[in-house]
């Protein structure tokens, strides 16, 4: 008789999950809120699915245990990665170190994982919310759906995602799940998301795109510094460097910490180069007005915010501002703080850091509390930075879950 799975949720992890479980011999339910599977996966890489990174190093993930996330990334690492997706027919091509699919579209990725999943005669229940999981007798788990069924299985994976990118109408259960057995949840915010500024002139830097490196500065310290297209929107800033520390604003913010960032519009100056070229600057601009002394430093909006956060005219002559006042303005290109009030919502998150911590979960993703009870992709405590890293976790771990869940055997 073969070992019988439940996995709940068909995201990227959950698909994984139920594909390895069924090659290996496993009878697949994979139960699916939405009425389609990998709802979200179709939404990746603007619709591209960077699915991975050839630079695997642990450090691009945020984890309380770095050795057993690594253990979990080395079961399905990047090359066996690809290798089964060019096995179920999909080939990927590489960009600077980011993995896509060849076709460039996320709809190829499901639809490989979608065919396969009907290869292996997995069965697929759709439109279908589980609310409880609970113990049975014979060591089985008892599987209860939104619509009063029940169904027991010899294993059950948790792979039900995060509340990223739900919207705020959307009640996500999954936590609750993981708590009604016992466990514990890290607390979940937004990451990968973008960072709310208290400065009331970001309206008019909005739509301004420019290369940057920016500080996370909390309570006053320096941290993480990120390098990349900085974009300006209404309310605040975007982009990949802000995407990359956001969780950490985030969890900041959530214990009531004084949260800046700090941005450079010349980060390829370093303070002396940069002393440098203000005082050249000085010397062939003195007799100009400010604007046009300040044209050609950057985009003409963060100029404009410049003259205005100076207290100056653009019409004031340069010479008249004085050495002193130039030097001010300038070197406000160099250090901007912007005070963070608050990330975006869970709505605009592409990822949730916190969830299941990895103390909870044994070397094969099984509950410590429930056997055969097993969790994979963003539900864990696990994280990772813009860049294929999130889905080469959720690979990984719902490969690692669905092997481990085939290991139940029936008692003799
Ligand atoms: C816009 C966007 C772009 C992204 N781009 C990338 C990228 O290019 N590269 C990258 O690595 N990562 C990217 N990510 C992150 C990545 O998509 C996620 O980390 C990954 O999809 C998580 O997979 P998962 O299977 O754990 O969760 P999910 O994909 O969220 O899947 C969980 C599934 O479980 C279902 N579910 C939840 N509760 C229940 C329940 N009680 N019963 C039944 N079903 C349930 C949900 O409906 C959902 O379909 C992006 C995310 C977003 C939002």
């Amino acid at each position: 008789m073969s070992v019988e799975v439940a996995v709940i949720g068909a995201g990227a992890a959950g698909m994984m999950a139920a594909i390895t479980a069924a090659a290996g011999g496993a009878r697949v339910v994979l139960y699916e809120k939405n009425e389609r599977v990998g709802k979200k996966l179709l939404a990746t890489g603007n619709g591209k699915c960077n699915l991975s990174n050839v630079d695997m190093d642990i450090a691009h993930y945020y984890t309380a245990d770095p050795r057993l996330a690594t253990c979990v990334l080395e079961e399905l690492s990047v090359s066996d990665t690809v290798r089964l997706f060019n096995g179920m027919g999909m080939m990927v091509k590489e960009k600077k170190g980011y993995l896509y699919p060849f076709s460039e579209q996320a709809s190829t990725v499901l639809d490989i994982l979608r065919l396969r999943m009907e290869e292996l005669l997995i069965e697929v229940v759709c439109g279908c919310e589980v609310v409880a999981i609970e113990r049975a007798e014979y060591d089985k788990l008892r599987v209860k759906t939104v619509d009063g069924n029940i169904d027991s299985y010899d294993s059950v994976i948790l792979a039900c995602g995060s509340r990223a990118a739900l919207r705020k109408t959307d009640v996500f259960g999954g936590y609750r799940l993981a708590a009604a057995l016992g466990h514990s949840i890290v607390p979940v915010v937004p990451a990968l998301v973008q960072l709310r500024c208290r400065e009331n002139y970001m309206k008019s830097l909005a739509g301004v795109r420019c290369q940057a490196l920016l500080t996370l500065v909390t309570d006053g310290i320096s941290g993480q510094k990120e390098q990349g297209e900085l974009q300006f929107t209404e309310y605040g800033i975007s982009g990949i460097p802000v995407f990359q520390f956001s969780r950490l604003a985030a969890y900041d913010l959530l214990e009531k910490r004084d949260v800046a960032v700090d941005v450079d519009f010349f980060p390829d100056y370093d303070d002396t180069a940069y002393k440098e070229l203000t005082e050249e600057r000085y010397r062939f601009g003195e007799g100009k007005a400010l604007a046009d002394f300040l044209l050609g430093m950057a985009n003409k909006k963060i100029n404009r915010t410049m003259i205005l956060l100076s207290g100056c005219k653009g019409t004031d002559i340069v010479a008249r501002l004085g050495k002193k006042k130039i030097e001010e303005i300038l070197w406000k290109y160099k250090k901007l703080r912007l005070h963070i009030t608050s990330v975006n919502s869970f709505e605009q998150a592409q990822v949730c850091a916190g969830g299941v911590p990895l103390h909870e979960v044994s070397e094969s993703l099984e509950s410590l509390l429930i056997p055969h009870l097993y969790f994979a992709g963003e539900i864990l405590d696990v994280d990772g930075r813009c860049g294929g890293y999130n889905l080469q976790w959720a690979w990984s771990s719902g490969h690692m879950a669905g092997n481990a869940a085939l290991r139940f055997r029936l008692p003799d």
